[in-house]
């Protein structure tokens, strides 16, 4: 979970950012590199027991180099996302663990600040409450990613890491099994995050994110709270926009009060009146502003220090204003989001105009909606950064 560099690296490989042959840059033997690996754990610290226990037998693992990590959902529009992530089953699931583990959500909220509906959130996301925590043998995959010439500097001591664990007792080799990335747990850690923010919240001395609610979300909220979540804040809110106003304004690097917002015609979802205050906040408008309208909150922050797509990221504050007891999303009226192939031929067209959209990969990013708007600013169309057909059809006629 948390781990820009978890879903930075995953994306990469999904996407064929990085070279796909794996064969092309393996360097030396595997056996040989293992025993560099031992080394530097055991000057790491790491007793010659974990190391061994850890490594014994371990082989390369080429489904590890070729998984396809299915980055394409984030082509799609936020409502058919949030419609399938948070699905009734999945919020009913939600309430019952709220129920169900409410003296531990109260102690984590009084201990870290973070209220119990951001963690179930996460935590149904990521593994479906602990139900899918991947079967892949942890290590195995962290040596065959560290061992491959891609990313050696990010995966390599996350082996380490998961060598420490093993060593500090709170997980066994054996029980070393979760993504094919390396990640851990019911929350999906990696292991240098496990290392450094794991507690033991259920008292048995041992840090257990994959058996234990408990310890897991403690953990997450433990890591949450080192990102600086600020106590009682809102993460997110849902608003409703006037039929007219400055649309540019409306962007995930603009903040502006709630006093501001409301005087500009930002209402509540339900239509009532604003709470006119100074907390600084951006107008989101993940459809463009006939659909779904947020106000994010500083907690909305540390979203983005878990992943980088805003469909996800307002996906899972969504899912947690649910769980806090938020009514549906008004659902707008939103034109159609564009398919993958129609994103990646205005991305193409967006770079013919000289604007740098990062890799053109049909995903709509920042600089992709910031492209976007400056678009929609020259052809004096409301520049609420979302790109629909009409915007493609205009570029297309240069
Ligand atoms: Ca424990």
């Amino acid at each position: 979970m948390n781990i820009n560099v978890k879903y930075f690296v995953a994306g990469l490989l999904a996407l064929g950012a990085l070279p796909a042959q794996a064969a092309s840059c393996e360097t030396g033997n595997f056996a040989g590199w293992l025993d560099g690996v031992r080394q530097e754990a055991a000057s790491a610290g790491v007793s010659r027991g974990a190391i061994s226990s850890g490594l014994k037998g371990i082989t390369y693992d080429k489904r590890v180099i070729s998984r396809d990590r299915a980055q394409g959902v984030f082509s799609q529009s936020f409502l058919t996302f949030s419609d399938k992530l948070v699905s009734k089953n999945r919020r009913q699931h939600g309430a019952n663990r709220l129920k169900k583990h409410a003296s531990t959500f109260k102690q984590i909220e009084k201990q870290y600040g973070v209220p119990g509906p951001v963690l179930v959130a996460f935590w149904g996301l990521e593994t479906d409450f602990g139900a899918f925590q991947g079967d892949f043998q942890t290590i195995r995959s962290l040596a065959t990613l560290a061992y491959d010439c891609r990313r050696p500097e990010l995966f390599r001591p996350q082996l380490i890491a998961a060598l420490q664990i093993i060593d500090r007792g709170d997980l066994s080799a054996s029980e070393m099994v979760g993504a094919w990335a390396g990640e851990i747990g019911q929350l999906q850690f990696l292991p240098g995050d496990y290392i450094e923010s794991a507690v033991d919240f259920d008292g048995d001395g041992r840090r257990d994110l994959r058996t234990s609610a408990p310890d897991a979300l403690a953990s997450a909220a433990n890591v949450i709270a080192k990102h600086g979540w600020q106590r009682g804040g809102l993460w997110l809110e849902e608003v409703r926009v006037p039929g007219e106003m400055d649309w540019a304004q409306a962007d995930l690097a603009i903040q502006h009060s709630r006093s501001q917002w409301a005087q500009w015609g930002v209402r509540t979802a339900d239509g009532g009146k604003l709470k006119a205050d100074n907390t600084p906040t951006s107008l989101l408008l993940p459809m463009g502003r006939k659909g779904p309208a947020f106000l994010a909150h500083p907690n909305f922050r540390i979203y983005l220090e878990w992943n980088e797509s805003l469909v996800y990221t307002i996906t899972a504050g969504y899912f947690a204003t649910r769980l806090a007891g938020a009514p549906p999303v008004r659902r707008g009226n939103a034109p159609d989001t564009l398919s993958g192939g129609q994103t990646k031929e205005l991305q193409n067209l967006l770079k013919r105009q000289g604007f740098d959209v990062g890799k053109v990969d049909g995903i709509v990013g920042a600089k992709t909606r910031a492209a976007v708007k400056e678009m929609q600013i020259k052809y004096g169309l409301p520049a609420d950064s979302y790109p629909t057909a009409d915007l493609l059809s205009r570029l297309r006629r240069g």
